[in-house]
């Protein structure tokens, strides 16, 4: 599968992360569960400082094994392809492509695929109430006119 970085320069990284259907064949190892399939984290991969981002996919059946909190971050869980569930504090939420929830550090989570097909999701991680400045608030317009070297 395509699963590397592209390009590399001061000032960014550009990195595949394969087709979507190629996504259930990442894996992670992760300390007293084992081989989890069809994750993959991107911080170290990509050398992203502010947050965590994974890739998750997961098969028809399939579930996380544990309820799991976190100490400091919120989490951010965007479903793109697919049907499941994702449960909260005791509470199931069905969620499809498109579904965005919200996490508290505190909340006791876990997700499922109770689905015929695959359930795709990307997990953003980062501390919460750390944001003191985002969106256009942060930007900078560059002076330069925008050039494409190659043009159409
Ligand atoms: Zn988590």
């Amino acid at each position: 599968m395509t699963d590397t970085i592209i390009k590399k320069r001061a000032n960014f990284t550009a990195y595949e992360s394969g087709a979507l259907k190629e996504w259930p064949e990442h894996t992670v190892d992760i300390p007293g569960l084992g081989e989890i399939p069809g994750k993959r984290f991107l911080k170290d991969a990509i050398e992203f400082t502010g947050c965590e981002i994974s890739l998750n996919s997961m098969t028809p059946g399939a579930g996380m094994p544990i309820y799991h909190q976190h100490q400091q971050n919120e989490e951010v869980y965007i479903f793109i392809q697919g049907r499941g569930q994702i449960q909260i504090d005791g509470e199931a939420i069905d969620v499809q492509e498109g579904t965005i929830v919200r996490i508290s550090p505190k909340g006791k989570r876990t997700s499922r695929n109770n689905s015929n097909g695959p359930l795709l999701y990307i997990i953003i991680q980062a501390r919460e109430n750390s944001l003191t400045q985002y969106g256009l608030g942060d930007a900078i317009v560059a002076e330069n006119k925008v050039n494409w070297s190659n043009k159409l």
